[in-house]
């Protein structure tokens, strides 16, 4: 039953016909080996709209700690005491020597990534404005920010500098986000959203899975990107770090995670889905089914807070699925 159910959302979703909520929960109740049949469908869902190839993208942690904001999984956040980081915002030389290096590892796509509800000072953004434009000019890499709470004003500047894409997680559902930070709403993000496209920019908009959310929440984030209409979307797997509050989260099964990504296919079937933090810790030796789950993109080179693994092993991977960096 499950199997013919799988195939008949694969087939309404190559018609490009919409699966329903209802049947999205449905999926959620998939277990044991059937979510293998998951994998399958969203893979060739995937192929069908996006093709074989990977997207790599590559961060540089340009402003790291001191936020005021108290986000449960973060290890940046004032409110727990870890041992990250702690530098003002680097400068425009090393953004760009950062951003030279993350083309030569083939990445298709470069992240300035700041900490902070929002860049309120002027120079600062001064700076950033400045490094997208070197970036721009002096590499082929598309330029990305991820400076948290953004005005209409600073996105059309980020634009006009050359930035294509704007980073901004909803991180969770709207239901489960008051669990996960209280400092700023689930309003807030979307308004940024909002800001970003209607500047012409494209949104990057992900998620967090493993912060303590139940399948319906999943369900609900995926549908909620799909309103927005994000242009990619990076699902992260939570790599809980010592002394924030989310420390003693209990992991999610490798095989969960992955359903959930398939899910996420079936609902954002033209979209960029990239597996990004907490891939290694999450997933194991099961790392190389994000693809067969559907995701076409993934984060090369070390996380924001947290290690990455071996670039040469991602790339070799990638080649034995017989996919191509693209
Ligand atoms: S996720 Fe962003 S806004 Fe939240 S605490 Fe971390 S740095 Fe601050």
């Amino acid at each position: 039953m499950e199997k013919h159910f799988i195939e008949y959302l694969e087939k309404k979703v190559i018609a490009e016909k919409e699966i329903k909520y209802d049947e999205a929960r449905e999926l959620m109740a998939i277990s044991g080996s059937t979510v293998f049949d998951l994998f399958v469908a969203a893979n060739r869902i995937k192929e069908h709209f996006v093709g074989k190839k990977v997207h790599l993208c590559s961060i540089i942690n340009a402003k790291s700690g001191k936020c005021a904001e108290n986000c449960a999984f973060c290890a940046q956040s004032s409110h727990h005491d870890t041992d990250v980081p702690v530098f003002d915002l680097v400068d425009v030389d090393e953004i760009a020597k950062s951003a030279r290096a993350a083309e030569k590892d083939l990445a298709t796509c470069f992240g300035i990534v700041t900490s902070g509800r929002s860049i309120n000072s002027v120079d600062e953004f001064k700076t950033i404005l400045s490094a997208v434009q070197r970036v721009r000019n002096e590499t082929g890499i598309s330029a990305s920010a991820s400076l948290g709470m953004l005005t209409l004003e600073q996105a059309e500047a980020l634009r006009d500098a050359g930035l294509v894409t704007y980073h901004h997680n909803i991180e969770t559902s709207r239901e489960f986000f008051p669990q996960v930070c209280t400092t700023h709403s689930y309003d807030d993000s979307l308004e940024t959203i909002k800001n970003v496209k209607k500047a012409g920019l494209r949104v990057c908009s992900g998620v967090i899975l493993g912060l303590g959310e139940a399948e319906k929440d999943r369900v609900d984030m995926a549908f909620t990107l799909k309103e927005l209409g994000v242009d990619s979307v990076p699902v992260n797997f939570l790599n809980p770090v010592e002394n924030t509050r989310f420390e003693h989260n209990a992991p999610v099964e490798p095989l969960e995670l992955l359903k959930s990504v398939a899910i996420f296919r079936f609902i954002l079937p033209k979209k960029r889905i990239g597996i990004c933090g907490g891939r290694e810790k999450n997933l194991r030796d099961l790392q190389s089914l994000i693809f067969l789950a559907g995701a076409n993109a993934t984060m090369v080179g070390h996380y924001l807070t947290t290690k990455g693994r071996n670039k040469e092993d991602d790339l070799q991977m990638i080649h034995d699925l017989g996919l191509e960096v693209g």
